[in-house]
């Protein structure tokens, strides 16, 4: 049971956005100019319910036996009600491993409850450990300190935890040593994000990006690194170990290393749209086949469809990309 695309890539890992709202305004992400208070966000009826989203999943693993799925937004912990959606898609029969990334400021709230519910590992994103920094990269003045204590909550309630830091020139490369230090310490795995030219709204730059081959020398020059081997094909992180230990890190690198030779993921938005990647200006509307009740069979035929058409390579290509297109936000379909 498998589906591969026009480039021989199954469909191995669905990512779900539950929510295009956030508590923070990161503004490589959600600027606060773009997303301020006259922001048309998704009504409710617009959004896939919890049912849909739990029938999807199901359809999705009967057509590609797809074992994992990851939880994200805009802010998953902003949906009501979460809890109740991750215990619905931990009856999904093969379903055996289930991930949310957050920025973590609920964290304290949700933790225990998501964990008996089903959920068993957290990425929680964090960029710096200066507080100032923070304040402003997340616009809204949170505190380092309430994402740790989010971390520090995952952890008490057993759920696994890695954490996501994306890298930007000129904004926190020096917490990049502060960083790794700490969570080499704490025992959680630290994945370094090179800053994406996804949505367009960031005013991203080439010159913005803090390369993996800088962030490595980095790290290199005071805890020397090694790389190691990938846990699975197709992992996106490339990890490498302290050595002398077995404490790692992850770098991922979709700009100056992409990796869309071995992308398997599909990623389905708030509302119901199937996109095959990260950086499509479209999505194939999986919401009103949904809702004019099409058979599972007749969904399973679709969704195949989709994939076996699947030609999308951006990042390989991003170079070749003179033109601007537009482009789904992050907030949409949650990285
Ligand atoms: N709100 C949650 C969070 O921040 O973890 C989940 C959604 S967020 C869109 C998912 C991940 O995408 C986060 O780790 C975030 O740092 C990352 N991200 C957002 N915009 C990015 C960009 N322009 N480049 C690289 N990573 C980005
Ligand atoms: Fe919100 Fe996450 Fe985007 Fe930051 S990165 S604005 S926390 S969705
Ligand atoms: Fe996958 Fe698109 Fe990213 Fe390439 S650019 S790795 S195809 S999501």
């Amino acid at each position: 049971m498998n589906v591969y695309d026009v480039h021989q890539r199954p469909l191995r890992d669905l990512r779900i956005s539950v929510t295009d709202r956030c508590n923070f305004r990161c503004h490589y992400c959600m600027p606060a100019e773009i997303f301020g208070p006259d922001y048309e966000f998704l009504k409710k009826n617009m959004l896939l319910s919890f049912e849909e989203i739990t029938r999807l999943a199901r359809l999705f693993r009967q057509t590609s036996g797809i074992k994992k799925l990851r939880i994200t937004g805009g802010e998953p912990l902003m949906r009501r009600d979460l809890p109740t959606l991750i215990q619905m898609l931990s009856t999904i029969d093969g379903i055996d491993d289930i991930a949310m990334t957050t920025n973590g400021s609920l964290l304290p709230k949700f933790a225990e409850e998501l964990k008996e519910a089903g959920l068993n590992r957290v990425t929680i994103s964090l960029d710096t450990l200066d507080n100032d920094r923070f304040k402003k990269i997340n616009g809204r003045n949170v505190s380092v300190e309430t994402v740790l204590k989010g971390v520090q909550a995952a952890s008490d309630a057993g759920l696994s935890i890695k954490m996501n830091m994306v890298v930007q020139r000129g904004v926190n490369e020096e917490d990049i040593i502060p960083m790794a230090k700490y969570f080499r310490e704490q025992g959680h795995i630290l994945r370094f994000i090179e800053y994406m030219d996804v949505g367009n709204s960031n005013g991203w730059k080439m010159d913005d990006v803090f390369s993996k081959k800088e962030i490595i020398d980095h790290i290199h020059q005071v805890m020397p690194i090694e790389p190691i081997e990938p846990n699975y094909p197709g992992e996106v992180a490339t990890r490498y170990r302290y050595i002398g230990s077995n404490e790692e890190i992850g770098i991922i690198s979709s700009v100056t290393d992409a990796f869309c030779s071995t992308c398997n993921r599909a990623r389905l938005s708030a509302e119901g749209k199937l996109f095959t990647c990260l950086f499509s200006a479209k999505g194939h509307d999986l919401r009103g086949p949904l809702r004019n009740d099409l058979t599972d069979k007749e969904m399973i035929e679709y969704i195949e469809r989709i994939w076996t058409n699947r030609r999308d390579r951006y990042s390989e290509e991003r170079t070749n990309h003179t033109k601007k297109s537009s482009k789904v936000e992050m907030s949409h379909i949650g990285g």
